[in-house]
């Protein structure tokens, strides 16, 4: 592993720099995180004789489902990191620095060091972009005076410094107008904070409230249904159809423009918060958006891939998966490693001239932590919307066992199976698997 260094100059994502060195390598990644690092190691596992190297400024290396962990008390957030060199794989050139521009017509991409990596073939996975700028006042709110948000490490612990010491008063939880990563994680913050209310006594002083632009609970509707028990039960406030647009920190109020069935602004509503966690808009990284990979047309700019086979429509030696990529599902970890086995297969076989005969079927998770001791596992093809399960247990209820999957199985398996390529476990009990 060579690892060249990265300083924290300040050169915009569109600026082009001045190219100081050129390397060249034959299988190239733009970001080494959960989908990076774990196809690098499935190739190499596959070839050692590969020329991979990694893109990829960050010297850490997050467990970012262990951050609503973080919020609810049950992770410190050191807990979630570990060091990027450990998991950088032996055989794999790290380049330690920030891909700013994209030449995919001369098969090159420029670091913001001002290096110039050419490439036989490119891996784009450098995740999603929050776009905190995108609600007013909420940069500047964020962090304080009850404002918090568990999409970031440095404001998870602030979730659970607000939670564990809430004396009642409105609790909000918000969900944005865009598609996010986990689209779980903003709901079950919230669960895990009535849970602590009740214990601590002020339940009955707090109005706990869940806002989204959506029109149910989750996407496939027989999650749907068991959340909509859950928010009954617990008596939570869901406003459907209510999109966050702003912040105001002094007055501690949240304003949030309301739709009509054809998704028409028709009302504004404002709402008074003791806390609000708020998970922002998400959109591709901007230097994807101004690329030519990004999908034309639209205002999020992922990365242009085939559902199925994760090749780029258009510049067929380029293939993308995770967060940053166009695939029609839920963008999850869980999701990533599945897409990270059919990259690794289907760029062999594009190297070795043969059909891509891979598929992705749009596989996610998001184990919906419905309160301490209790998780729903949420997986499902998310291209059709129908619930599926690696475990041979009915998916579609909240489990003791599955919570302890959630905050002990899951986190030993990211860090010791997936990001090393290993197989996914589901695989060797196929044959015991529930079935709808
Ligand atoms: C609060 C929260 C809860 C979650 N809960 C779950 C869960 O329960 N289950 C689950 O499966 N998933 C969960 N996720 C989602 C999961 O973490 C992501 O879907 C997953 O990490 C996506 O992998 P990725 O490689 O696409 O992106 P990332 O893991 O974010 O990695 C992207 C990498 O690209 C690098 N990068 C960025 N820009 C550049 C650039 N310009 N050049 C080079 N490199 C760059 C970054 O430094 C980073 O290392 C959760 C996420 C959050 C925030």
């Amino acid at each position: 592993m060579i690892a060249s260094t990265s300083q924290q100059s300040q050169t915009p994502a569109s600026a082009t720099p001045t190219i100081t060195k050129t390397l060249h390598h034959q299988i190239v990644f733009i970001g080494g995180g959960s989908a990076g690092l774990t196809t690098a190691s499935m190739l190499l596992k596959k070839n050692k004789s590969l020329d991979i190297a990694i893109i990829e400024p960050s010297h850490k290396q997050y467990y970012q489902p262990g951050w609503t962990m973080t919020g609810g008390g049950v992770f410190q957030i050191e807990d979630t990191v570990r060091d990027k060199k450990d998991f950088i794989p032996r055989q794999a050139t790290w380049i330690a620095d920030r891909v700013v521009k994209l030449d995919p017509d001369r098969n090159a991409v420029a670091t913001k060091e001002g290096i110039l990596v050419e490439y036989d073939y490119l891996i784009v996975c450098p995740g999603i972009q929050l776009d905190w700028h995108l609600i007013k006042g909420l940069k500047d709110a964020i962090g304080k005076n009850g404002v918090t948000s568990n999409y970031a490490p440095n404001y998870a612990p602030y979730t659970w410094e607000l939670i564990k010491n809430f004396p009642g008063g409105n609790a909000l939880f918000t969900f944005p107008n865009t598609p996010v990563k986990c689209g779980g994680a903003p709901q079950k913050v919230m669960y895990m904070a009535d849970d602590t209310f009740r214990k601590l006594g002020v339940r009955d002083r707090t109005n706990v409230m869940f806002l989204t632009p959506a029109t149910k609970m989750f996407a496939v509707p027989e999650y749907s249904a068991i959340l909509d028990k859950v928010v009954a039960e617990r008596g939570i406030d869901v406003k459907f159809r209510h999109n966050l647009k702003e912040i105001k920190g002094e007055t501690k109020e949240a304003v949030f423009d309301v739709f009509d069935d054809s998704g028409a602004v028709v009302d504004e509503f404002t709402h008074k918060y003791d806390m609000i966690h708020v998970a922002p808009p998400q959109s591709a990284p901007d230097f994807i958006k101004q690329s030519p990979l990004a999908v034309s047309g639209s205002a999020y700019g992922w990365v242009d891939v085939d559902k199925y086979t994760l090749q780029h429509n258009r510049y067929p030696n380029i293939f993308s998966l995770g967060d940053a990529s166009s695939l029609p599902t839920s963008k999850t970890a869980a999701a990533a490693r599945k897409q990270a086995a059919i990259v690794a297969e289907n760029l062999l076989a594009f190297i070795a001239s043969q059909p891509l005969l891979h598929k992705y079927d749009g596989y996610t998770c998001c184990p919906l932590i419905t309160g301490y001791g209790k998780t729903i596992m949420a997986e499902f093809d998310g291209y059709n919307g129908t619930v599926v399960s690696s475990f041979p247990l009915n998916p579609v209820k909240e489990r003791w066992i599955m919570w302890m999957m959630k905050t002990t199985g899951l986190p030993w398996i990211y860090w010791n199976r997936m990001l090393k390529g290993e197989q996914f476990e589901g695989d060797y009990i196929k044959f015991m698997q529930w079935r709808q």
